[in-house]
């Protein structure tokens, strides 16, 4: 049994323009009608404290609800929006979601935490970034130092001078401000010395075999101690083992992310999980159980 497409499609199709090109303007187009419709959504991966195993903050991915598509990862429209400026409305849309949604957590009485949001190099560079930053803060009633924006190697050692005075600025606002991805791009330590950071995360692709890689092993414990010469917390992405937390901590690393505890989820069930790990007013019993 077969099913009809609808005879009313048309096409922008010409044998000019490629699949490939077609494929972007249609991937395009999405994006602008999923911003008009709200087709968004942010999911909340834990961010969990290595010896105490607290959850205390968390990181905001978004995620594309397609009409056809179903959950479209960031990685499959993310460069796109890059490359047609359009990263700046989603980004903005990204700033403001992520405020509001840590509010009413906070109003709901859950155990607050701080919200950490992935921040592109051309958003980061935009005119009025610091502004748009505080305005989002301020319409959501969100303390600052419950945001923390996550930014990579390139974003900020591009033109170090120009991202310190911005990186000064978000600083007195009062967010944190974290260096993704670290090690897979180029950092100078002078600037990493310079900036006021509060957070490195370790790529990925260094913990998946750290356990049994001793080179793997060996970059990770520089940049542990490296962040911690420099006062800096320090956090690994990608834990996905029992394995993998444990030598984490026997190196002192501060916090870990991955799918050991849990991947990202809707904001309801990262409550949920905050209710059963972090008991906030939540639970009266809890509550009474900690002054005790
Ligand atoms: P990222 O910021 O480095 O985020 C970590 C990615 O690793 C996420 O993929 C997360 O789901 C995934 N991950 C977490 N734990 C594990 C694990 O244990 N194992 C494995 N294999 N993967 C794990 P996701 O959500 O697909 O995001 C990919 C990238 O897209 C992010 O990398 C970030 O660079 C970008 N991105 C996500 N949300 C946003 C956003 O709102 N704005 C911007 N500009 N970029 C975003
Ligand atoms: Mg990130
Ligand atoms: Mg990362
Ligand atoms: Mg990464």
């Amino acid at each position: 049994h077969s099913k009809k497409v609808g005879g009313n499609t048309y096409s922008f199709f010409t044998p000019s323009m490629n699949a490939f090109a077609q494929q972007r303007l249609e991937l395009e187009n999405g994006l602008r009608r999923a911003l008009g419709n709200g087709e968004f959504e942010l999911h909340y991966q834990p961010k969990v404290d290595v010896t105490s195993g607290r959850i205390s903050s968390t990181e905001a991915l978004i995620r594309w609800r397609h009409p056809e598509r179903g959950l479209v990862p960031p990685g499959d429209f993310i460069p796109l929006a890059e490359e047609t400026g359009l990263i700046l409305q989603i980004g903005e849309w990204v700033l403001r979601e992520a405020c509001r949604q840590a509010r009413q957590w906070q109003v709901n009485g859950m155990a607050p935490v701080r919200v950490a949001i992935n921040m592109s190099a051309t958003q980061f560079r935009q005119k009025n970034l610091v502004s748009i930053v505080k305005s989002a803060l301020e319409n959501a009633n969100l303390e600052p130092t419950y945001l923390e924006i996550e930014l990579t190697e390139s974003a900020v050692m591009h033109n170090a001078a120009a991202s310190a005075e911005i990186l000064e600025q978000l600083s007195r606002l009062g967010v944190h401000i974290s260096i993704d991805d670290f090690g897979t791009g180029y950092s100078s330590l002078n600037y990493l010395r310079r900036f006021p950071l509060d957070k490195l995360k370790i790529d990925r692709t260094f913990i998946k075999d750290v356990v049994a890689n001793p080179e793997d092993a060996a970059i990770v414990q520089a940049i542990i101690s490296l962040a911690h010469s420099l006062r800096l917390k320090v956090i690994a992405e990608g834990v996905e083992t029992e394995q993998q937390l444990q030598f984490l901590r026997s190196l002192g690393c501060d916090q870990y992310q991955g799918f050991f505890c849990s991947p990202a989820m809707e904001p309801e069930a990262f409550a949920e999980m905050m209710r059963a790990k972090n008991p906030g007013k939540f639970d009266p019993l809890a509550t009474m159980s900690r002054l005790y």
